[in-house]
C-alpha cells in the first residue's frame, strides 16, 4: 500500500501500466447485472457511471421472478443486500422433478446440498423482479461513488472512462458495436411466463415437470402464488399467451399432475423466444461484457440470472485488484474473459444436454433418461453433485473431484 502513497513510487507504479487508485468505470445497462455490478464496485470505491435507455419506471415494470441459488445468495451477502430483501424472498426446500413421459419422479432435499449451504435452509429462493430493483435503485441513487445517467442512450466509447462494461442484455448494441459475434443455438422452443394461483401445490417445493414439448417450471412465491415457466413450440406459447385467462387456465390445468389445480392468472402471459448464445469473446480493448449481453441459456434449472451474477462476482474481483494497483487496467478485460469461460461453457453444456434429453419421446432417449430417473431416485451423491453443480457452479463440483 505505501507503495501507492509515495510520489517517487507512484511514478513506477504508472510506468509498470499499474492503475493508481481511482478507477473510473462506465457501464452501458442497469438490469439487475448492471445496478448489482454498479454498486459492488461503488462498494470497492471505484466511481461508476451506470447508463441505461429506460427510466426507473421502466427498470421497475418487468413481471419477472428469478429462482436464486446459493451462488448468489453469498454474492448479496457480502454486498449487504441480503438481509433488506429477506421478506421478499420465496425460500424452497424441495425441488421435484416429474418425468411426465415415464411418470418418475425424483426429490432434491435439503440432505442433498453440502453442509455449508445446509445451514442456510432453503435449496433456493425465489425473488419478484421489483423489490430487487427497487432495492438496487435505492442503494445506487444514496451511492456517492455512482452516477446515474436514466433514461437516453450513451456511446460505447471510453470518455475518458478506464474500463467499459457492456451490460444491456441479449440484444446488446454495444456487443454489436463492438463486432463481437455470437455462437446462436436457438431452441424450436419459446417459452411463456405468468403469475398463477395453484391449488393443491406444496408452498415450500418448486417443480420441474418434463414434458415432450417442452419443460414446465412451477416456482413458489408466498401462499398459493407460483411463476410459471411453460417452454414448448414458440407458436404454441404465443397462441397460449393470446388466450383468454380461463381458455388459459383449462390448457394449464390439462398439462399440471393430478392434484395440481390453476385457479386464477395473475398477470399477462409473456411469450418469448428461446435460445442458447455465446459471444465469441467477452472482451473488446477496455471493454467487457457481462450477464446476457454475453450468454443465455435455456431457463431450465434456473441458472440465467445466477450465471450472470457469477460474471459479477468475477469482474468485482478483478476490478479491486486493479484499484489496489496490483493488476494492469489493461490486462483486466482479457483476464476476466478466461476467468469466466469455463462456467459458461460448462452450464451451457449442462441446460442445453439436459432440454434435449427431457423434451422428447424418442425411444432412445427414453431408454437412457429411464435408468437416470432410477439412479437419481436412489443414489444419493448423484442428486449432492447434481445439486452442487446448480447452486454453487459447475466448477465448485469440478474443484471438488480433483481436490
Ligand atoms: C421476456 C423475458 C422473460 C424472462 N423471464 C424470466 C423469469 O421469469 N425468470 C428468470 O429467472 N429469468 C427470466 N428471464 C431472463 C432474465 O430476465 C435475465 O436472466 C436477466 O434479465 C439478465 O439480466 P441483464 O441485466 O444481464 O440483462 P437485462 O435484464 O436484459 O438488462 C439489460 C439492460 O440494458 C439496457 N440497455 C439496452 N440497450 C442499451 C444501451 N444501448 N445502452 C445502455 N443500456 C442499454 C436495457 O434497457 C436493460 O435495462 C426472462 C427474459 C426475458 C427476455
Amino acid at each position: 500500500m505505501p507503495l501507492l502513497v509515495d510520489p517517487l513510487t507512484r511514478l513506477s507504479v504508472a510506468s509498470l501500466g499499474l492503475q493508481p487508485k481511482g478507477i473510473q468505470v462506465k457501464i452501458l445497462g442497469a438490469g439487475p447485472t448492471g445496478s448489482l455490478l454498479a454498486l459492488a464496485l461503488a462498494q470497492l470505491g471505484v466511481n461508476v457511471r451506470l447508463y441505461d435507455p429506460l427510466t426507473i419506471q421502466g427498470l421497475l415494470e418487468r413481471s419477472r421472478a428469478y429462482a436464486l441459488t446459493h451462488s448468489s445468495r453469498r454474492l448479496l451477502q457480502s454486498l449487504d443486500l441480503w438481509a433488506p430483501l429477506n421478506s421478499h424472498l420465496t425460500t424452497f426446500t424441495r425441488l421435484q422433478l416429474d418425468d411426465q413421459e415415464l411418470n418418475r419422479h425424483t426429490c432434491f432435499e435439503i440432505d442433498d446440498l453440502s453442509i455449508q449451504n445446509q445451514a442456510h435452509g432453503a435449496i433456493g429462493w425465489i425473488l419478484d423482479h421489483r423489490p430487487l430493483m427497487k432495492l438496487l435503485l435505492e442503494r445506487l441513487s444514496k451511492q456517492p461513488k455512482v452516477c446515474l445517467d436514466l433514461g437516453e442512450i450513451k456511446e460505447q466509447g471510453l470518455d475518458g472512462h478506464d474500463l467499459v462494461v457492456a451490460a444491456d442484455g441479449p440484444a446488446s448494441p454495444t456487443r454489436k458495436a463492438w463486432g463481437i459475434k455470437t455462437w446462436n443455438y436457438p431452441y424450436q422452443q419459446g417459452c411463456l411466463t405468468a403469475k398463477v394461483l395453484l391449488r393443491g401445490a406444496d408452498h415450500l417445493t418448486a417443480y420441474e415437470l418434463f414434458r415432450a414439448e417442452g419443460p414446465l417450471a412451477l416456482l413458489p412465491m408466498g401462499g398459493d402464488v407460483f411463476q410459471m415457466v411453460w417452454s414448448g413450440p414458440l407458436r404454441c406459447c404465443q397462441e397460449r399467451a393470446g388466450l383468454n385467462p380461463s381458455s388459459f387456465l383449462d390448457q394449464l390445468a390439462a398439462v399440471l399432475p393430478e392434484g395440481l389445480q390453476p385457479d386464477v392468472l395473475l398477470d399477462r402471459p409473456a411469450a418469448f423466444p428461446l435460445q442458447l448464445s455465446l459471444a465469441h469473446q467477452l472482451q473488446h480493448g477496455r471493454g467487457v461484457l457481462v450477464g446476457e449481453s454475453g450468454h443465455r441459456c435455456h431457463p431450465i434449472g434456473g441458472q440465467g440470472l445466477n450465471l450472470c451474477w457469477r460474471d459479477v462476482k468475477t469482474l468485482t474481483r478483478l476490478v479491486k485488484l486493479s484499484n489496489e494497483g496490483t493488476l494492469p487496467i489493461a490486462k483486466l478485460p482479457r483476464l476476466y474473459a478466461r476467468a469466466r469461460f469455463i462456467d459458461l461453457f460448462l452450464v451451457g453444456l449442462m441446460t442445453d444436454l439436459t432440454v434435449r434429453l427431457f423434451s422428447s419421446r424418442n425411444v432412445l432417449l427414453l431408454m437412457l433418461r429411464l435408468p437416470l430417473m432410477i439412479l437419481l431416485a436412489r443414489l444419493p451423491w448423484m442428486r449432492q453433485v447434481l445439486l452442487k453443480a446448480m447452486t454453487d457452479g459447475p466448477i465448485s463440483v469440478v474443484r471438488l473431484v480433483s481436490a
